[in-house]
């Protein structure tokens, strides 16, 4: 059996007194691309906090790398993107080189100096998403897009295993959107990188993601591509909880 990178038993959570996940069972398989759908408020970013040890479960195990979150320790495993991460304005005093950099702090410790080991890893991870051009340029000069490529650089610098985005597409002009799945995907089947990716573009997520977990609440649906292809109209409706019509993306 394909070795599970997450795998979450009958976990419930509430904020306050609001319960906001119930009985979810979910597991990532290692070489995976997860696509974490669902309407707003559902529960995907609790789902993610709860998986990066932010919150605390009120039932249920959460277990990462098979090794149970208590005891998990190899945090540098997981990269992750925020949907937040795209915020920084023009004129932030910022190269692309810092930020970048500060995915390494957890390993090296603020304010020690880099060796040349780490400049080249900065290096390597600007060119693994096609930005080494941009080294010296300043972060709030680039476009929503080149920002989140830039983004990934910084979590890709210390070799995770799986990365997790929430919502990274937000802020990336439309004509540059598939470029940013084309880098995903080359993430995913070249380095073998697991992925997670909240989104809110179904269009897009049910043609490149591996499979297809949609949360509101509880986990309505959890199964590869195809099977979440097969859903009909009035299965997804149930989902949303209002009418939805399908648009199908052959190409
Ligand atoms: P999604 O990412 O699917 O939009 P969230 O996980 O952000 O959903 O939110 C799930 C529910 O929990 C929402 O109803 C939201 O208002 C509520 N919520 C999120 N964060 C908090 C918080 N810190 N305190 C109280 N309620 C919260």
């Amino acid at each position: 059996m394909k070795e599970k990178i997450v795998s979450i038993e009958n976990v419930s959570f509430t904020y306050e007194n609001k319960k906001v996940l119930e009985n979810i069972y979910f597991t990532i398989p290692k070489g995976s691309f997860v696509g974490l759908i669902g309407p707003n408020g559902g529960g995907k970013t609790t789902l993610i906090k709860l998986i990066l040890g932010l919150e605390k479960p009120d039932t249920g195990s959460i277990k990462l790398f098979g090794e149970p979150m208590n005891r998990f320790s190899a945090w540098n495993k997981i990269g992750y993107v925020s949907q937040k991460a795209n915020t920084f304005n023009k004129g932030f005093p910022a190269t692309v080189f810092e930020v970048v950099s500060m995915g390494l702090t957890a390993k090296i410790g603020y304010l020690k100096f880099f060796t040349r080991k780490h400049k080249e890893k900065i290096h390597q991870a600007l060119q693994q998403v096609d930005m080494e051009a941009y080294v010296y340029e300043n972060i709030g000069n680039l476009s929503g897009g080149q920002q989140q490529r830039i983004f990934i650089a910084r979590s890709l610098v210390s070799d995770p295993e799986l990365l997790i985005l929430d919502e990274p597409t937000v802020g990336v002009d439309h004509k540059n959107v598939q470029r940013f799945y084309d880098l995903l995907d080359q993430l995913n089947l070249k380095q073998g990188i697991t992925m997670l990716m909240v989104t809110h573009d179904t269009g897009t997520i049910t043609e490149q993601a591996t499979h297809i977990a949609c949360l509101n609440k509880t986990l309505y649906f959890h199964g590869k591509r195809a099977e979440y292809k097969s859903l009909t109209e009035k299965d997804l409706s149930q989902l949303y909880g209002h009418q939805v019509n399908i648009v199908k993306h052959d190409h």
